[in-house]
């Protein structure tokens, strides 16, 4: 019997106002952990890849991790799931902050089904929950609904939200919580919006979670917390946050100019150290964290000014920043800030401006088009189309429907300029420099993702659990060979160990750097969940969860009709660059490819064989 309460489901019919409460036992817990575990199944049993994403059948899943909301450090995380109106597959975003910790006292997760008829918001105190009326809150901006609804209910109240771009459902809306703090990628804030659900409160005063031996959960949880604070990375997380485009620029990391430069001198402007040195308030870590990524900051002047903002992590650095020219540091806090407020995603907002950019370079859009000018490096005109697309106004109307989409629609050889996978663009990270992250983004469940896999960590050094799962050895830049098979084996364990980190709801950051400060992370994490539920989990078993749920994302991508056409690199990836360490690779996966797929089972096409299925229990589908 497992001990602590876990596996309570609340799902919410939104049509009708009714509600079940599901409760997922032992056996769910060894199959799928939670978080997008629990949540695939819901979308594959509904059905939903049949339907439109922003159709009413679509099904919003959210969904706390096993260990979220306990003593394990950075244990603060949730997933959202649904079929994606930016992708139109399998869709998710994941987030920290404090929500999740809060809901998980109550319910392991919540699943949306159907539509309301007019705005509304759940709120959650203890066992009680209601739908209320939103109507007043429709049409603000994040920060204010969440200060709104704080004002009314309490600041207790822990909240996660959609802005006016869910409401309007814009394909890139993301969902907020805790005001810095973004559900980002494959669109789900439009989700909540085409459901007219506003936002979720949740309190919980009283309860706590249950642990099958507490004092022994208490005291391993508290010896990672000390020895992550002491890596080497905490450090640098605590002072200058993820922002450190700097290093990374000196790793030829960093996509510049839509991924057609291989250096920009301008780095050092916008780097992490300028926004710690002149704009830094105090840093705002998550649920339990010691790494304390979060920070706060204000501009306190100029056409920039803003305050209570979350700082620009890399990614959004990257995509507005290096990705579009802007050197301007102060212009990229704004344009988190906006698609923070509005609520749509960074990397996706970021890397579709640097798209339009491009055709506006080579006359395929055109001032007309546009309504302005719109040249690399100017900050105004930036800001200016990024409204448009929050608002979806305008050009910003073809353009809110992310890169891909927005081709399709501009047509004259656009799509040259492309960087996505799948219809998701590639996040900030160049496989140019490191291979088989190529591999990664292009099999990538959501589309090109550097959060489903450890590529880039791993083969910059960054990580410590390669022994454990018996990881290649990656040789210095200049002896790399692209393409090489053997890098299959690594790419296809480490998104499963993804899909584990991300069913439990525990940060990245304690599987990057915090694998890199302890010994054996990975066979102490199987001490921490015996210790949580009763289970014996071994590496092995842990690993298979995460074969699992990886297969049953890409079965359910397959019945969106993906194949092994789609798990390519889109052109400007695959551009080779002039000059650098990085000159002239062009990353091919041909051969890596191949030996992925035999690795996972797959037939030639891309697709799970059904001994593949059996094998993981999984075959019902
Ligand atoms: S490292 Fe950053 S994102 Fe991760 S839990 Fe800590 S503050 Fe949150």
């Amino acid at each position: 019997m497992v001990k602590a309460d876990i596996g309570k489901i609340l799902e919410i019919d939104l049509e009708n106002d009714s509600h079940t409460v599901n409760k997922y036992g032992r056996e769910n817990i060894e199959k799928f952990l939670g978080g997008p575990g629990y949540a695939i199944n819901y979308l594959l049993d509904e059905k939903t890849y049949n339907h439109d994403p922003l159709d009413k059948r679509n099904v919003l899943a959210l969904m706390t991790g096993l260990l979220t909301g306990t003593a394990y450090p950075c244990s603060g995380f949730y997933s959202v799931s649904a079929r994606s109106p930016q992708t139109e597959i399998y869709g998710e975003g994941l987030s920290g902050g404090f929500f999740a910790a809060e809901l998980r006292k109550i319910f392991n997760g919540i699943v949306f089904k159907n539509k309301s008829d007019s705005p509304k918001y759940l709120l959650i105190e203890e066992e009680h929950f209601e739908l209320k009326d939103a109507s007043n809150l429709w049409g603000l901006t994040t920060d204010k609904t969440i200060k709104e609804l704080n004002s009314k209910h309490g600041k207790d109240y822990k909240i996660a939200c959609i802005g006016p771009s869910g409401e309007k459902q814009v394909p890139l809306a993301c969902i907020m919580n805790d005001h810095h703090r973004a559900v980002g990628r494959t669109g789900m804030g439009a989700i909540m919006g085409s459901k007219n659900l506003k936002a979720i409160a949740v309190k919980s005063s009283k309860k706590k979670i249950e642990y099958h031996d507490e004092d022994n959960f208490h005291k391993i949880s508290q010896l990672l917390f000390k020895s992550f604070q002491k890596s080497p990375m905490a450090e640098i997380l605590r002072t200058y946050g993820t922002n450190n485009i700097t290093y990374f620029e000196r790793l030829y990391d960093v996509p510049h100019k839509n991924w057609t430069l291989h250096k920009w001198r301008e780095v050092p402007k916008i780097s992490g150290e300028v926004v710690f040195e002149k704009y830094h308030i105090r840093n705002k870590p998550c649920y339990l964290c010691p790494f304390m990524c979060g920070r706060e900051i204000e501009i306190k002047e100029g056409p920039y000014k803003i305050e209570n903002a979350a700082g620009a992590e890399y990614e959004t650095t990257a995509a507005f920043g290096a990705m579009c020219l802007i050197s301007d540091v102060e212009a990229i806090a704004y344009l988190n800030d906006l698609c923070n407020i509005m609520g749509v995603d960074t990397i996706s907002t970021g890397c579709t401006i640097s798209f339009a950019l491009d055709c506006y370079e080579h006359g395929i859009l055109t001032e007309e088009d546009i309504g302005f000018p719109l040249e690399w490096g100017d900050a105004e005109a930036i800001v200016k189309l990024a409204r448009l697309i929050c608002e979806r106004e305008g050009i910003g109307k073809t353009l809110s429907l992310g890169s891909r989409k927005a081709s399709e629609i501009i047509g004259k050889g656009s799509e040259q300029f492309l960087t996505d996978v799948k219809g998701l663009e590639a996040p900030m990270h160049d496989p140019r420099g490191i291979f088989p992250l190529g591999l990664q983004y292009a099999t990538s469940n959501r589309g090109a993702c550097h959060g489903r896999g450890y590529a880039n960590d791993q083969y910059s050094g960054f990580t410590g659990f390669n022994d454990s799962l018996k990881i290649t050895k990656e040789k210095p830049m200049r002896e790399r060979t692209i393409d090489d098979p053997k890098f299959a084996k690594d790419i296809a364990l480490t998104q499963n160990l993804a899909e584990v980190v991300n069913a439990l709801g525990i940060c990245k950051q304690t599987m990057t750097s915090g694998s890199q400060i302890v010994d054996g992370l990975l066979e102490k994490l199987l001490d921490v969940l015996y210790y949580l539920t009763g289970i014996k989990f071994t590496l092995k078993s842990l690993m298979q969860i995460g074969e699992r749920i990886f297969n049953l994302k890409r079965l359910y991508n397959t019945k969106c009709g993906i194949t092994r056409k789609d798990d390519v690199l889109p052109p400007r990836l695959k551009l080779p660059l002039e000059k650098g360490l990085t000159k002239n690779k062009v990353v091919t996966i041909d051969l890596m490819l191949e030996e992925y797929y035999k690795f996972r089972g797959w037939d030639d096409n891309g697709i799970p064989t059904s001994k593949k299925l059996t094998e993981l229990g999984i075959n019902h589908f």
